[in-house]
Formats: structure tokens, sequence, C-alpha cells
């Protein structure tokens, strides 16, 4: 198959292979789609990222035949414009452009001009009879090239240029002359020799070939390859080259660049957006070196600019770019985002492609190009990453606002919140219960800490990644958080910190930007989130084109409200021993704990009984009619233990047990492998009088909820850990035995279910035999993956980055499912359990469940619902259309 392609001119554009971004590049693609439409692309050619991985598979060598097909591009370029490459009289002047399949800031930057030497320079100023900018585009070529061929330091040239600037007493590059650039010319051109002890390359062959290498080199440069990584690139892409035909926006005032968006990318609004720049060549604009012009006169106006707008100052030029703007969004159906170039009066396009948006701008035009009839809406749904919706579900920093920022961390929890800093979860926990809005700061959080972590309207770690205790939970809880802020040291004994090079102290105020990691000092304004209009349209087609339900994970009344504005239809997980950890609690918890026999066991769990039963209360009010799927208690004893002497003196006072006996209890109790120990249905089995408690509560609850408003939940018990067929029959038993007894005492009946996690790999093979006593599965996916790749979430933050970095894992499997391993358990789960109970209800109720990728792979399986955390409810909601469609 073909190496290069032709585009403009008579070319052929007809190889659908020349339209496959994966085999041109993105820009590549869209320059040969431009030019077969008819629009003005200035003629070149595409070298395939096919040959960009096969240079570097030969360590930097060129095969004849790619040889050869750039010389046939060259003349293709060459015989359109009627000019060559090299000739001192009429010299073809070209780019070199990298562009990859997928867009990577980090790549190679452009080199524009490339043709020009000593001699040619003279025939571009005679043809053009333009000395000024013969030699404005010979010194742009030089610096360029040396920055990006030949590794030279670009701040040579700038100082070079400032001096030039000052000995002449000139304020803007505008006002410098021919006779200017051609001295500072000679000055580059010394500045490359004395860099690189050898004069700067004057043939123009090698001055091509040098920057075809530098482009393929740039694939596996650093930047590139960290690029690549932060944003889940696969590494074999390659990177096509393209070398085109200059077009000149620098050829005086009837010349000019610029760039433009067909729709507002911010607020998605239907108007033309753009800057450009009269008398300038393409990097200027981005590159700040002159302040752009606004594209329409709407726009100047607006802002109250004098210098005047492009459909001012070149009617003709910006209503020839009107009409490619609306003929390009026709065709592509979407928002563009695209490069021109106006020389002498007439328009060329360089570059075309979709335009990145925010959330709230994808959600407008999706509306917008639907009721303009562009667009269908399943096209609608399948635009929108459900992923960016995350922006819009919390309150964000005004983006007008500004920022002292002290340092910043990981992006753990997206969302911005201010507060006094408080340095642990008692003291976040009793501000806020003052009304105080409070910022936890901690080094790392660990479950101990979640009421100060819901207590708190943000969470700052110095230690910790994405998948830390302090991320999970945070993301969890829809707290904004931002996690392993190195610059972050704190001193419990002063109660005072540093962060960056600030000294503060507990109770000054910052603020946090989850979405970006910064730490800013005071309080940075927000922005509440908008749940209407065009959101709410996006999410009534997408619960339309869904199959899957979405439920939420919640234990709190707070979080099913939210929840449920969210669009919840039901909870897929309620993790009762959330509720364990409260103040009013926690003592009772470990006095059962350390109790030492079962009555002493029975008379505190009496005391958590009412507790208990008024948590569920408050949840089934809000979730009324709903499904409810209450998980009994699951992690190991331990997590609940007091730890300080504080705490142990107060037990002892509480319990009447000495010090020194309750802490020979908890060294009884402690556990090698609590993850792996007595925790989930083992202490069901052991100490059933906690189901029975817990039970007890749930029912007596629903009972409570069915009198008082008519209309209860649907209760789904659900028991954790089970590997075994008989567990569940055991503990399926004690929870019907307690049913009976509660709807006796009631005199009422209300229906329930009860089911078992799947979070062992023995249950998901069993899943035939467990399934004769589960009415329903949850895949419990944070200890399926945990349990299969014999990988601890909890540790596993040291290495799991080098292995994503070396392609072990393409992702991290406590984010997104390992399909192939974990994700194969669940389908002999689900396969295995429909076997035996042709209506199980499945469900998923992970982290993954908010996943896109692992909800797609939930649809395929055919599971009844995914269950997320409140926050990603519409995310999820999105994500299960798009799977669906
Ligand atoms: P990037 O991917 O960084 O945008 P580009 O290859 O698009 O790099 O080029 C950078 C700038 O140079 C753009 O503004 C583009 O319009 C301009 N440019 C590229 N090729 C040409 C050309 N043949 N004639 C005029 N300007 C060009
Ligand atoms: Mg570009
Ligand atoms: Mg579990």
């Amino acid at each position: 198959s073909q190496t290069v392609y032709h585009f403009g001119g008579n070319a052929d554009h007809s190889d659908p292979r020349q339209k496959d971004k994966t085999i041109t590049g993105g820009k590549g693609a869209n320059l040969a789609e431009m030019a077969s439409i008819g629009l003005p692309v200035p003629p070149g050619f595409t070298i395939t990222t096919e040959e960009c991985l096969r240079y570097l598979d030969l360590g930097g060598d060129f095969p004849e035949d790619v040889r050869n097909a750039v010389a046939k591009g060259v003349a293709h370029v060459e015989q359109t414009v009627g000019k060559t490459l090299g000739d001192a009289a009429d010299p073809l002047l070209v780019s070199v452009r990298s562009g990859a399949a997928v867009s990577m800031p980090g790549m190679m930057d452009t080199v524009l001009n490339l043709g020009l030497n000593d001699e040619t320079v003279q025939g571009l100023a005679k043809t053009s009879g333009d000395a000024r900018f013969a030699w404005d585009s010979y010194r742009r070529f030089i610096q360029m090239y040396s920055d990006v061929v030949l590794g030279i330091d670009h701040g040579l040239f700038e100082e070079a240029l400032e001096i030039m600037r000052e000995d002449n007493g000139f304020y803007s590059d505008t006002e410098m002359e021919a006779q200017h650039w051609e001295a500072l010319t000679r000055e580059y051109l010394k500045i490359v020799e004395n860099e690189q002890d050898k004069p700067f390359p004057q043939d123009v062959d090698a001055q091509l070939w040098g920057a075809i290498r530098a482009v393929f080199d740039s694939w596996d440069s650093e930047r590139a390859k960290i690029y690549r990584r932060l944003n889940d690139i696969p590494h074999d892409l390659g990177t096509a080259v393209n070398v085109q035909a200059m077009v000149f926006g620098n050829m005086g005032d009837s010349s000019a660049t610029g760039v433009a968006f067909t729709r507002d990318p911010s607020t998605g609004e239907n108007v033309f957006y753009g800057e450009w720049l009269v008398n300038a060549q393409g990097e200027d604009v981005v590159a700040g070196i002159r302040t752009p012009q606004y594209l329409t006169r709407a726009r100047r106006e607006e802002a109250g600019a004098d210098k005047p707008s492009m459909e001012e100052a070149m009617p003709d030029a910006y209503g020839e770019l009107a009409r490619v703007f609306d003929l390009l969004e026709k065709h592509y159906k979407d928002m563009q985002d695209i490069e021109f170039t106006v020389q002498q009066g007439q328009l060329f396009l360089l570059q075309t492609r979709t335009g990145k948006r925010t959330a709230k701008a994808a959600l407008k035009m999706a509306v917008d190009m639907v009721e303009e009839g562009l667009i269908d809406e399943k096209t609608a749904i399948l635009r929108i990453d459900p992923m960016a919706l995350d922006q819009l579900l919390h309150p964000t920093l005004d983006p007008d606002a500004p920022r002292d920022v002290l340092t910043s961390g990981l992006p753990a929890s997206p969302g911005a919140a201010s507060g006094k800093i408080a340095l642990d979860a008692d003291t976040a926990e009793q501000w806020a219960n003052r009304g105080d809005a409070v910022i936890l700061v901690r080094v790392e959080t660990s479950p101990e800490d979640i009421h100060g972590m819901h207590a708190a309207k943000g969470i700052l770690t110095a230690r910790g990644g994405m998948t830390s205790h302090a991320a999970v939970v945070a993301r969890g809880m829809g707290r904004p958080c931002v996690s392993g802020a190195s610059g972050v040291s704190i001193d419990r004994q002063e109660r005072t910190l540093r962060i960056g090079s600030a000294e503060l102290a507990e109770g000054d105020v910052i603020t946090l930007d989850g979405g970006n990691g910064q730490v800013m000092r005071g309080q940075v304004p927000t922005i509440e989130p908008e749940l209407a209009g065009d959101f709410a349209r996006v999410m009534e087609w997408a619960d339309k084109a869904r199959r899957m339900g979405v439920r939420t994970n919640a234990e709190t009344p707070e979080d099913c409200k939210a929840a449920r504005s969210f669009g919840a239809e039901g909870i897929g997980l309620c993790r009762t021993e959330h509720m364990f950890f409260d103040a009013d609690r926690i003592m009772a918890v470990r006095e059962m704990i350390l109790a030492e026999r079962e009555d002493g066991r029975r008379a505190a769990l009496a005391k958590l009984l009412p507790e208990q039963r008024s948590d569920f209360e408050a949840i089934f009010e809000e979730m009324a009619g709903l499904p409810c799927t209450i998980r009994l208690l699951d992690p190991p004893l331990h997590e609940f233990l007091p730890s300080g002497d504080g705490d142990f003196a107060e037990l002892a006072e509480a319990t009447g047990m000495d010090t020194k006996r309750l802490k020979r209890r908890v060294a009884e109790l402690h556990e090698f492998n609590p993850m792996l120990g007595h925790r989930g249905c083992r202490l069901g089995i052991t100490y059933p009088e906690i189901y029975e408690m817990q039970a007890r509560a749930i029912f007596e609850a629903v009972c409570a909820v069915q009198k008082k408003t008519g209309e209860a939940p649907l209760p789904e018990v659900m028991i954790p850990l089970v590997a075994t067929k008989r567990e569940l029959e055991i503990l399926r038993a004690l929870v019907n035995r307690v049913a009976e007894k509660v709807f006796e005492e009631q005199g009422t009946r209300v229906e329930y279910l009860v089911g078992t996690m799947i979070e062992l790999p023995r249950a998901a093979l069993m899943a035939g035999e467990i399934a004769e006593e589960a009415r329903f599965f949850s895949f419990g996916t944070n200890d399926l993956t945990q349990t299969t790749l014999g990988l601890s979430r909890d540790d596993a933050g040291r290495f799991l980055n080098t292995y994503v970095d070396r392609g072990i894992f393409a992702r991290d499997p406590f984010v997104s499912l390992d399909i192939d391993g974990v994700g194969q358990l669940v389908e002999i789960a689900a396969e295995r359990g429909r076997e035996t109970r042709g209506d199980i209800k499945l469900g998923i109720c992970g982290e993954h469940g908010g996943d896109p990728a692992s909800i797609a792979f939930c649809e395929k399986v055919g599971l009844d619902y995914v269950s997320a955390s409140p926050f990603r409810v519409p995310i999820a909601r999105l994500a299960a259309a798009q799977a669906a469609l």
C-alpha cells in the first residue's frame, strides 16, 4: 500500500486510507478531506504513520521506496504551485508538520518557510517584490529549524531580536524594515554556526529530510511519551508528516492568519469565535507575540476593543471564511476548529479538526444540532464524553476570579471547595457541626477519618495517589479532593502547616480545585452546577436509549437525595459499616467488638439497634418505592478499634474493662491479612447476633416507613464475601427468621429479597449453586479485582504506575474493570446464576459502576443495572445509553 499520499491540486483523493486518521494522522486526513470537497488547501503530501513506525524500527533510516515516494510528493507540489524547491530565482517554500491520529501537544513543532537559504531568499525578495517579507520569512525559518531540528536554544535568537529592536528603538516587530530583518538573519546564521560548529544547512533537500526525521523522532521524545501515558494513548500509533506548500500571511496588510471555531467552544453558542492577526504567520497568533484581534464585529464590540475585527477589516475574505465554516459543519456535522491564512486577500485553509469544548458547550451544541436537524438524538448521545459531565456536577471555581496558588497535587476528585483547614477528622466534624466550611488536611486518610471527610467540603492529602483511600472515598462522596500534594507538610504538635512556601495554621481558609489539583490561599468564589436545560434534555434522550437501570451507592439520606435528583433509580450498595463510625456509635461498636462473650456483644448491639434503625428509616423515606440493596457488615473488625491512648481510656470508662485487658483483647483480634480474614459473611456466621441486629433494624425501619408514608422501598438484603452456598444458606435463614419475627411484631409484612455480593472467584465459579439461595447477585468488583489479581487496592499504588507504564495493565484495574480477567468471572457468574434462576437480578456496585468502559462491558454481559456514587449517576446514565446504542 501507499507510503505517501498527495493532496490539493489535481491529486487523487479516492484511496480510503488517505482519509483514515490512523494512517495519515488527523491533520493529513482532514487536509485531504477538505481538498477533496473543493476547499482552498495549499497542495502537499503526507507520509503515513506506518512509515514513522518503520523508520523508528530501522533505527532512523528511510527505505528506498519512501525516498522515491517523497520525491514524487515534492514534484506534485512543485507542479501544482509552479515553483521548484531550491530554485534560486523563484523558490517553492514548504511547511513540515507533524500529525498523529490523536492530537498531541508535546510533539514536534512545525517548521515553516523551509526551502529558504542565502540564495533563494534573494529570489523570494524579487518575485514577491517585498524584501522585508523575504528576510522576515528566512529569519523565522532559521529560528524554527534550529529549535526543532538542530536542538539549538531558541532563547539565543530571541535575545538577538531583542537587541536588534532596542538598538533601533523599535517598540514592535512591525517597525522592522527589510534591512533590519536581513541583519538579524545574518546574526542568526552566526549563532547557528557557533552553536553547532557548522553552517546552517543551505541544501534544501537536506533541510527537508532533516525536518522529516525530526518529526518522526519526536514520536519517541520523552515529553511525547509522558503525554501519551497521561492520556491513555497507545505508544504504537506513530505520527504522520505533512509537507505542504507555504502560503503567506505575512505579505503586508492584505495578508493575515488566524484560528477559529465554528461555534463558541466555551459556551456552545452558535456564533463564530476566533482570533486573527494582520501581516503575521501561523504561530504568531498562539505565541502571544502580538495581541490577536477578534474575528467578528459583535465580539469586538462586546469586548470594547478598538482594533478592527476581520469581519470589518477584510469583509471579502471574512465572507469567504464564513461560507467555509458552514460548509465544514455541514460536512463533518460537528463543531470545527480551523486554522486559516489570508495571502493578499485570498483565503487558504491549513487545518480543520473537531473542536475541543467544555462539557457545557458539548451539551448545548448537541441539543442545538439536533434541533437544527444536523444530527439525530443517537449521534448527540454518542458525542458527549460521559466523564466530562463531571465538570458540571460540582460547584466550580469562577474562572474569572483571581487565584493565589500555593501548591498543587493530583486532581483526585473533581469540584471546588473552600473552607477552614482542619487537621484531623474530629476537628473537621466539630467545626462543620457549628456551621463552618472545612477542608480536611491530612498526610493521608484512613477509614477512621470517614466522618471527618463527610463533614468536610474538601480533602487535601500530602501523600497518596489517584486510587488512595482519600481519592476513592472522596469521589464516592462527591467531595473535591487533591491528593499527593507533596508541597504540604503538617506539624501536628503546633497545629500548623506549610503549603508550598506559605506558613498557615489550622483554621486558615484555603480553596481546592479538584479538577486540576491546585491548592489556593483564601476563598475563591464558585459557581453552582446547573442541571436543567440542555443537560436535562440530553439525560432524557439517554434514559430513552438505555436498557440498564442506574442506581447509586449511598449510605446517608443526603446522598440519597442528591442521587435521586441526579436520576438514581434505587440504591445498589448501602454500606452499613459507614454508619458505625459516627461519633455517637463508635463506642458501642467497640464495646461490641471487644466483648469477650455473646451476652456482652448483645448488650452493645442493643445500643446500636435504634441508631441503625433510624439511619435506615431516613434512607428509606428518601427511596420510597425503589429497590435498596443493603449490605450487612463487611469490613474486618479491627478497622473500628481504638488506636490512641485517649481512645483506650475513654473505652475503658465506657466498658468497665481495664485498659490493659482492652489492649490485650485488641492484640488478640489482630490479623495478619485482614482483607482475607475475619470479615464479611464470616462475621455473620461466627457472631450471628450482629447480622440479626442489622436485619432487625432494616425490617423495623421498612415497616415504620410503610406505616408512615404508605410506600416502602424494596429492601434487598445483601450478604458480603460469600464463597460457598452453605454460608448463604445459613445467613439467608437467619435474615428470614428475623424478618418473620419483625413482621409478626409489627402486624404487617413487606416484600424483600435476600441475595449476595459476588466478590470472590470461587463465588463466581460456583454461582450456579449459590443462585439457589440468592434472589440477586451484585458484583463487588473492587474486591473481585483484589481477589482475582491477588492485588491489594490499598498497597498497589506503589507499583501500579509502573505496571501501566510498562503496558502490563492498560489502565488501573481498580478504576476500569479488567475485562479480560475479572470480566470473565463476571460473565461466568451471570451465566451460571441465570441458568439456575432465570429471573435473578444482576448488578454491579464496585467503583467500576461509574466508569464508562466498565459500564459498556456490563451492558454486553446483560446486567440489569449499574450502581455508582451519587455524583456519577448522570455519567452512568449517559454511559449506559451509549453502551446500548
Ligand atoms: P500545530 O499542530 O502545532 O497547530 P501546525 O502544523 O498546524 O502545528 O502549524 C502551526 C502553524 O503554522 C499553524 O498556525 C498553521 O496554520 C501554520 N502553517 C502550517 N503550515 C503552513 C503553510 N503551509 N502555510 C502557512 N502557514 C502554515
Ligand atoms: Mg495546527
Ligand atoms: Mg467487598
